[in-house]
């Protein structure tokens, strides 16, 4: 992989178009990226809301990934959602192969795919399900692993929101965090062109998932983005993959910098004092709870009062934004110390009822 000499790091790159639409759109793709990848992706059964859309070309494009394979000598990957897809693309000896967002949300799909893969030794990338549900998301990793498949990467592609956002799809970083944490052994990369939608924020994204330590990029190119097939607003050409790949910024995980090593940790033993206070107050703050809730089993009240809940959001949030915090973040916490506040004292009241 050709990066530039300031980049510290070198990420796992995967790029190509999001579909594969004729010989030369993949053959001129890949021509022009291949010194910039580790694999080059084009879907060629893709997975779409409406039937009338562009469904892919199908196996024909496997023969023009195949020529990428020889003619460029570039390792190339394709989306398979259904066990023939596997047996197709294994036949054509495709180097790697990924599980869409729409199969992993699936068990059963998953299920016959890592069996059709059962013992194969190519890298398989699965994207995260389209819900944020971090459990469909290892159970298919699991799949995988119980079926003999030792090159897993999960793909963080973010995830389906009804709520208005920047976003096509929300990145909630906090989740492949979470994944991280639980299987730290396993590589992740970010896939900015379906979490934005939108070429001019690939970058932003990109840039953030780097500071998040992940192992790489999965970014949808295409020669012409503007007269793409299916997700033409995302993708990217060429020239601009090079760009966001050369500003990127790649951080070190650590430097053994003393003074800045003896800087952090002095630093760091400020927090953790800062930690203990807060555990210590959540400690003292759930006793009070647990006498609130004797006195409302007393006098027979309900557990949950919007009046005092609003009261609380409103000044927590008010505070918040007098001492410059974000008031997001307070809202957000103060939810959770709420939902276990209920939690608390439903707990206490019946276990009185019960004695
Ligand atoms: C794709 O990579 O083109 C694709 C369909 O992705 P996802 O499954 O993440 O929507
Ligand atoms: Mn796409």
């Amino acid at each position: 992989m050709k990066l530039d000499k300031k980049h510290k790091k070198s990420p796992y790159i995967i790029a190509g178009p999001c579909s594969a639409e004729s010989e030369s759109q993949i053959l001129e793709t890949a021509r022009l990226i291949k010194d910039n990848i580790d694999i080059y992706r084009a879907g060629i059964w893709k997975p779409r809301t409406n039937p009338g859309s562009f469904e892919g070309v199908g196996k024909r494009g496997l023969q023009w990934l195949k020529k990428v394979q020889q003619e460029l000598n570039v390792k190339v990957a394709t989306e398979v959602a259904t066990p023939k897809h596997v047996e197709l693309c294994l036949n054509s000896g495709i180097d790697a192969l990924w599980i869409g967002a729409r199969t992993t949300v699936n068990p059963f799909y998953v299920q016959e795919i890592a069996e059709a893969l059962n013992g194969v030794d190519i890298p398989i990338f699965v994207k995260n399900p389209i819900h944020p549900d971090i459990a469909l998301w290892i159970g298919a990793i699991d799949r995988l692993n119980k079926n003999g498949i030792k090159k897993i990467t999960a793909v963080h592609r973010g995830f389906f929101t009804y709520e208005l956002s920047a976003y096509r799809n929300e990145p909630k970083w906090e989740i492949p965090i979470d994944l991280k944490s639980r299987m730290p052994e396993l590589p992740i990369i970010c896939d900015p062109s379906h979490i934005t939608g939108n070429r001019n924020m690939i970058l932003e994204v990109a840039q953030t998932s780097m500071d998040l330590d992940m192992d790489g990029l999965m970014i949808e190119t295409h020669i012409f983005p503007d007269l793409a097939l299916s997700d033409s607003k995302q993708q990217i050409n060429p020239e601009k993959l090079r760009m966001i790949l050369n500003s990127l910024i790649y951080r070190n995980r650590d430097n053994n910098n003393t003074s800045l090593n003896k800087e952090l940790a002095g630093l760091r033993k400020s927090i953790d004092r800062v930690d203990s206070k807060i555990v210590k107050l959540l400690s003292e703050r759930t006793d009070l709870v647990k006498d609130i809730a004797i006195s409302k089993l007393e006098y027979e009240l309900t557990i949950f009062q919007l009046n005092r809940w609003f009261e609380i959001l409103t000044t927590r949030k008010n505070l918040a934004k007098k001492l410059s915090v974000d008031p997001k973040m307070i809202s957000d916490i103060y939810e959770l110390i709420h939902k276990y506040s209920i939690l608390t004292q439903s707990q206490l009241m019946k276990k009185e009822h019960e004695e």
